[in-house]
């Protein structure tokens, strides 16, 4: 079949139409067909290879995706061939102490579709049966593709990681990234106030339409701690979700509230940060990591995102003919959540 990704590992020039088998269900396993595809900033790092993660070659890219069940491998229950789904593509080995444990996310075998496997951006994907769900009737594949991924994150990072709670003042840094947009509505259900932070101004109106209490912009003149500090009344933030990474956590840092959590989920611009011990300890404050989700996790966000609660936000769909002029959004300075390719053939 022919897939989008690439044959060698590089820049935006690399990326390509490619030659893979069909994939074939095994036991246990479900093949789909897919109908949608999404792109995160982690297929840009897979595309330029990522340190200790050997990817097989030629490489389909893609972790998000939904379509139609269309082979189902033995001992499989609760689908049929025809059944409209979306994915989670979070691959755990359900036997390490952490996966017994029902923590997932830390499987000491954690693996993501599109990353260590080949993606979602191919006629077809086969993947375990547990991550195969239901997609909401009213939804389209587009939407289905566009949720799982960042979702998942924004849940795990701010309920369980981040204990945001009911009147907490929680920033989000930065706008327009599909984290970020998922990370405003689940701060809100949350009954946080939430203010998001970004460079670029223009973002404002739709981040306040996502349910941001409030917006500021941050620039060399005007650092984002200081921002912070005067938004928060001079009391600290309560909750920052970061995914930028190096240029923001140091002053995340710096206006976080006492008791606060810095919750890390990406180093988009970069992994190394001096951080001054003494804000942490004075404040008693923490940085936590988080990554992806666990199974009950994921159940619990689509449940809010299928009763309309949350809603996945599309930047744009692209054809699968023209799925590179999607991938190349990605880094568009007026992306506003997700890329998604449709029209699989
Ligand atoms: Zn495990």
């Amino acid at each position: 079949m022919r897939g989008f990704g690439f044959a060698e590992h590089g820049g935006l020039d690399r990326l390509a139409f490619v030659e893979i088998a069909d994939p074939l269900p095994t036991a246990g396993e479900v093949r789909l067909r897919m109908r949608a595809a999404a792109f995160n900033h982690l297929d840009r790092f897979t595309l330029e290879g990522i340190p200790g993660v050997p990817v097989e070659r030629p490489h389909v890219l893609g972790s998000d995706g939904s379509g139609i069940v269309d082979q189902i491998g033995e001992g499989v229950s609760g689908l049929r061939p025809g059944d409209r789904v979306l994915i989670n593509p979070a691959l755990w080995d359900g036997t390490c102490e952490f996966c017994r444990a029902g923590e997932e996310a830390l499987c000491r075998n954690f693996r993501i579709v599109g990353e260590h496997t080949q993606g979602t951006a191919a006629p077809f994907l086969v993947v375990p049966r547990r991550n195969v769900h239901p997609l909401p009737d009213a939804w389209s594949f587009a939407q289905g593709a566009a949720a799982p991924l960042v979702f998942q994150t924004a849940w795990r990072a701010l309920t369980t990681i981040g204990h945001v709670s009911q009147g907490e003042r929680v920033a989000i840094v930065g706008a327009g990234g599909g984290a970020t947009t998922a990370a405003v509505q689940v701060a809100k259900l949350r009954g946080a106030r939430v203010v998001v932070a970004s460079r670029n101004r223009t973002k404002e109106e739709r981040a306040r339409a996502l349910g941001a209490d409030d917006f500021v912009a941050f620039d060399d003149e005007h650092p984002l701690d200081r921002v912070l500090w005067q938004w928060s009344e001079k009391r600290g933030v309560d909750v920052i979700f970061d995914s930028v990474g190096a240029p923001t956590v140091a002053r995340s840092l710096k206006a976080i509230g006492r008791a606060g959590r810095v919750i890390v989920i990406g180093a988009t611009a970069g992994p190394t940060v001096e951080i001054d011990l003494r804000t942490l300890f004075w404040r008693q404050a923490s940085i936590r990591g988080s990554t992806m989700a666990n199974a009950r996790e994921f159940e619990e966000v689509l449940g809010h995102l299928a009763a309309g609660r949350l809603t996945p936000v599309i930047d744009s769909e692209h054809p699968f003919e023209r799925a590179a002029d999607g991938f190349r959004r990605l880094e568009a300075p007026d992306l506003f959540g997700k890329v998604v390719v449709t029209g699989i053939p």
